[in-house]
Parts: C-alpha cells; sequence; structure tokens
C-alpha cells in the first residue's frame, strides 16, 4: 500500500495550486455576486491541459486518470468551488466518449472539448425525473427515412449547459422499454430544435450556469448516438460513479480551504487580550474540521485508486461523495462560526463557501440516494 503521491502528480498538484491562487482567487467573489460564469477562465484551464484530464494524448487530452482529477479539483475547490465544479462536470463528457464513444465521435468532438477549450455539459436531470432519473421522458425517436434522431423534451438544472458546444442527452429511443430503452445521444449547440431555457438563480455555485434545455423535433445524425441503443442508463450510471469522484474532491477542497482561513483567522483576530487561536473550544473546532477531512480526502482517494485501477468503485464513489458532502457543510458551518459576524459578512468568503459546500449533498446524487447505493452494496441486495 503506497500513500505517497508521484513526483508528477505532486508537480500537477503544484500547478493547479498556483492556477487555482493567480487565476481563479480574485475573481471568486466577484463571479458569485454576478452570476456569471468565467470562460475566460475555463479556456485558460483547457490551455495549461486541465481539460483534458483522463482523456489519451491521441485525442488532445493529457492522460491521467481519477487521481489526477481529485489532485486539480481538490486545488481549485479551495480557492473557487464554481470553477472546480465547471471543470469536474465537464470532464464527465470527455470521460465518457473516451470509455463508449466510436473512434470518429472521440476525433471529432474529444480535441474541441479538450484542448480546445469548448464547454461540454451531462443532461441527464428532467423535471420530474431527478434521483429517479430512469423515469426521464425525453425521446430519440429514429427517423429511418433520414438517418436521424428526432429529439423531443426537456432536461433541468444542467451545469454549463447555457455555454456548452457539445452536450451528451439521455432520451428514451424505445420509450415503451422504459430505462431500458433510454440512450446516449450527442448534441452540438446550434442544432435547429434546441434551445436553451430558463438559467437557474441559485443560492450557491453562482460562477457555474445551471440551464434548462428544451429539444423540439431537434434533428441529429444517427452516428449521434454513443454507445449502443438502450445502454443510455447504463452509462450515465457510469458516468456518475465517476462524477461522484470529482464531486467528493470539490466537498474536500472547501473543506480544506475552509480550515486554512480559519487558521489564519484564528492568529490574526485578538479577543479578551489574545488571539483566538489560544481558546480551547476553538481548537477543538479545529482539530474535528482537520481530522474529518483528512478522512475524507482518503476516501476520495481510494475511490479515485481503484477507478484507476480499474477495479469496481461503485460503492467507494458513493461514501466518498457521501462522507465528503456532509464534511464540507460541517466544516464550513465551523469556519464561519470561528470568523464570528464577519464570517457572515460578504467581504469574507466563508458565507460563500458555506452556500456552496451545501449543493455538494444535492447534486450527482443526493446524500439519501448514495445511502440507498451503499446499504444496497453492504447488504449484498
Ligand atoms: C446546481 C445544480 C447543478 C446540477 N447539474 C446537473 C447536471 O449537470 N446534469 C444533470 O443531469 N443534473 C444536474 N443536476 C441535477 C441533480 O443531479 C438533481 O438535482 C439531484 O439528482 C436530485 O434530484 P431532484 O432535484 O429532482 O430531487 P428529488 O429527486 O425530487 O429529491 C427530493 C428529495 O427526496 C429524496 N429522495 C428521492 N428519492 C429517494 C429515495 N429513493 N430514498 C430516499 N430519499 C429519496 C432526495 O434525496 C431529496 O431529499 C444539478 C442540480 C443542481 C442543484
Amino acid at each position: 500500500m503506497d500513500f505517497m503521491l508521484s513526483n508528477e502528480q505532486r508537480m500537477l498538484q503544484k500547478l493547479a495550486a498556483q492556477f487555482a491562487e493567480n487565476e481563479l482567487e480574485p475573481m471568486a467573489a466577484e463571479l458569485d455576486e454576478t452570476h456569471c460564469f468565467p470562460v475566460e477562465n475555463f479556456q485558460k484551464m483547457a490551455r495549461l491541459g486541465f481539460t483534458g484530464i483522463g482523456v489519451p494524448r491521441e485525442y488532445g487530452g493529457v492522460g491521467g486518470g481519477a487521481v489526477e482529477e481529485v489532485l486539480v479539483v481538490t486545488e481549485f475547490a479551495k480557492k473557487c468551488m464554481s470553477s472546480a465544479a465547471t471543470l469536474s462536470i465537464h470532464l464527465i463528457v470527455p470521460h465518457l466518449l473516451t470509455q463508449f464513444g466510436t473512434e470518429e465521435q472521440k476525433r471529432t468532438y474529444l480535441p474541441r472539448i479538450t484542448a480546445g477549450g469548448e464547454v461540454a455539459a451531462f443532461a441527464l436531470t428532467e423535471p420530474n425525473a431527478g434521483s429517479d432519473a430512469g423515469s426521464a421522458k425525453t425521446t430519440a425517436i429514429f427517423d429511418s427515412e433520414t438517418n436521424e434522431y428526432v429529439l423531443n423534451g426537456t432536461k433541468c438544472f444542467i451545469t454549463g449547459g447555457s455555454r456548452a458546444s457539445v452536450l451528451v442527452i439521455f432520451a428514451l429511443t424505445q420509450p415503451a422499454k422504459g430505462l431500458k430503452g433510454m440512450s446516449a445521444i450527442l448534441v452540438e449547440r446550434g442544432t435547429p430544435g434546441f434551445s436553451v431555457g430558463k438559467v437557474e438563480n441559485k443560492m450557491g455555485l453562482r460562477g457555474s450556469e445551471t440551464a434548462e434545455l428544451i429539444f423540439e423535433d431537434c434533428r441529429v445524425p444517427a452516428c449521434n448516438l454513443v454507445g449502443k441503443e438502450g445502454q443510455g442508463f447504463k452509462i450515465a450510471m457510469q458516468a456518475l460513479d465517476g462524477a461522484r469522484i470529482g464531486t467528493g474532491a470539490q466537498a474536500v477542497g472547501i473543506a480544506e480551504g475552509a480550515i486554512d482561513l480559519s487558521v489564519k483567522y484564528m492568529h490574526e483576530r485578538v479577543q479578551f487580550g489574545k488571539p483566538i487561536a489560544a481558546l480551547q473550544g476553538l481548537q477543538w473546532y479545529i482539530a474535528d474540521m482537520a481530522t474529518k477531512t483528512e478522512a475524507a480526502k482518503w476516501l476520495v482517494y481510494r475511490a479515485a485508486c481503484l477507478h484507476d485501477a480499474g477495479a469496481p468503485f461503485t460503492k467507494e464513489a458513493a461514501m466518498c461523495k457521501l462522507n465528503a458532502s456532509e464534511n464540507a457543510r460541517f466544516v464550513t458551518n465551523l469556519a464561519l462560526q470561528i470568523h464570528g459576524g464577519y464570517g457572515y459578512m460578504k467581504d469574507y468568503p466563508l458565507e460563500r463557501m458555506y452556500r456552496d459546500a451545501k449543493l455538494t449533498e444535492i447534486y450527482e446524487g443526493t446524500s439519501e440516494i448514495h445511502k440507498v447505493v451503499i446499504s444496497r452494496a453492504v447488504l449484498g441486495k
């Protein structure tokens, strides 16, 4: 058992930390305030190869795997959770295409959404199908005369959906079969019949756009099918297993960022004639925050290592996401408390981090759904 990062991994972690400090942190408060998606940040990420992590070099990627993604996303989330989430959720699509795409799809789309800096989106959720994604109603009916799929329906809460140039949509190619009739279909921005609806006004993650996508007789060529017809639900679930490790990394990063800020503040802030770092009540907060975050980090690393080794990791991904997200809420809450009234003010990043952390308990599957996944695995059901 090796708990050490390789030299290459440490260098990548350092590069990500520098990028987060120099490029992401200075804009984080403004993005939150203006609810603006930082296109230029995304393109800078692409220039440094971050958008190609986990994708083979021959398709525009930079190689590496889940561990490398975890290292980068964690560093980003320490400084700007929206940017970390933007990258992490974007990466679902290149990873999914690397695994399930045809050679033509890989050659056409991967260079664009890795080195090319174009945003990709993963669209599963619908207004009446969230946790119960298998009850999605969007259809993609094959038209044999034109050799096209015709999409109709609405997706909601899609991260980057309003900015993406390449989207993977999960739709029923055989509605009568329910989730066994679901398929993954590539749709490009600008395809007639595809439009972006409401862009949500959110509590947190405000530097990431979350959008409704509308399909009205939207026609895409048959070659846009990813995998086989009827494989869509399986592809979505496998993609989400990987994405949950990314969400775990976001949650660990935001917790580590909140601890760093708390430590600094406790040394600076003086009450009763001494720095508040001398108060045992707060010292114990820090001890709990650091210990739980270290444990959360290693569950995330463990799931990522299993993923990279090609071993089963569904249960571990669910555990790491459940634990890290609950910890992120716990830690950001105490960090805000340590900052007292200042923590509640927008002059400090704590209130933003507290709002951002909450989301990790909801997206990529809620905590309750993860408990369903974990308990099934543990009980052997
Ligand atoms: C900011 C944001 C970004 C998102 N980005 C994307 C994206 O890029 N792509 C995408 O496809 N989706 C995305 N989503 C959707 C997200 O994955 C769903 O919101 C999430 O899966 C929960 O679905 P729901 O909101 O419909 O809640 P519901 O499924 O309606 O859940 C309501 C409550 O019931 C509980 N519940 C439901 N079923 C069970 C059960 N079996 N046992 C116990 N409790 C249960 C839930 O845990 C929750 O507490 C995003 C959501 C948000 C908020």
